[in-house]
């Protein structure tokens, strides 16, 4: 039986030189593949394009489509001028990624979002992010959202929505998350619901209500899965979801 296979799309890394200035490579941390590969998925990964017709045949080829981690969302994305927080952005990954989630999702295939796709699904469908968990309103984002400790160690709780395809695919509404980011979501895109937080406000899930799994996750659940069973899970089902 074939397996479902998963479209994971790269960051860039420019690998500056002496003898290849500027050179560039598409990139994706393995612990991403590994949790595909150790979950029953077959991952692909699709390089970075503009071309629109690619991108289309990308939505063709694959079954689900996983967005990784990395850079700051561009936020003339979401209509705001740069704050001085804003950590290093990547414009044309940001629009070659928007345009692969729609081209998915026309396509009826499952979107998983981790951290950074989190952002990237909620600023798409028009919702915006702080762009430093310190700008949040005064008594919200008090946690350490950038953990010192080891990254298969879940280092604050979620709540998570008891109702939500998120819980069924975790198997259990409380339990604790690593954390790498320091941005977090503002405004929720009209169409998806929280389903996820941290004790001090800070979102780390949400779903899309109609129309097909987009799921966003604010945690690294690649980065746990190795040892955390409930991590796995997670993959499992969103790869189940995606073979069907
Ligand atoms: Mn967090």
């Amino acid at each position: 039986m074939t397996k479902p296979i998963i479209g994971i799309a790269p960051g860039v890394l420019t690998v500056d030189s002496h003898m290849f200035p500027g050179r560039q490579r598409d990139y994706v941390n393995r612990d991403y593949l590994q949790s595909v590969t150790a979950n029953g998925g077959v991952p692909l990964i699709l390089p970075v394009t503009a071309d629109a017709a690619m991108i289309q045949q990308y939505s063709q080829l694959i079954d689900g489509l996983l967005l990784c981690g990395g850079q700051d969302i561009d936020p003339l994305n979401y209509g705001e001028e740069p704050l001085a927080e804003l950590g290093e952005i990547d414009p044309q990954r940001d629009q070659y990624e928007m345009a692969l989630v729609r081209a998915t999702h026309a396509a009826h295939k499952p979107v998983l979002g981790i951290c950074r796709g989190l952002q990237l699904l909620n600023t798409l469908y028009g919702g915006t992010l702080y762009q430093d968990v310190a700008d949040m309103p005064a008594g919200e984002g008090t946690i350490k959202h950038m953990q010192a400790q080891l990254p298969a160690y879940g280092i604050h709780h979620i709540q998570v929505a008891a109702s939500s395809q998120l819980a069924a695919y975790l198997g259990q509404t409380k339990l604790t998350v690593n954390s790498f980011h320091h941005q977090t979501l503002n405004k929720i895109a009209p169409g998806f619901n929280v389903v996820a937080t941290a004790p001090d406000q800070v979102v780390e899930a949400i779903e899309a209500t109609t129309g097909g799994l987009q799921l966003g996750v604010q945690w690294h659940p690649e980065m746990m899965q190795p040892t955390n069973p409930v991590m796995s899970q997670l993959f499992a089902k969103f790869i189940n979801t995606s073979a069907v």
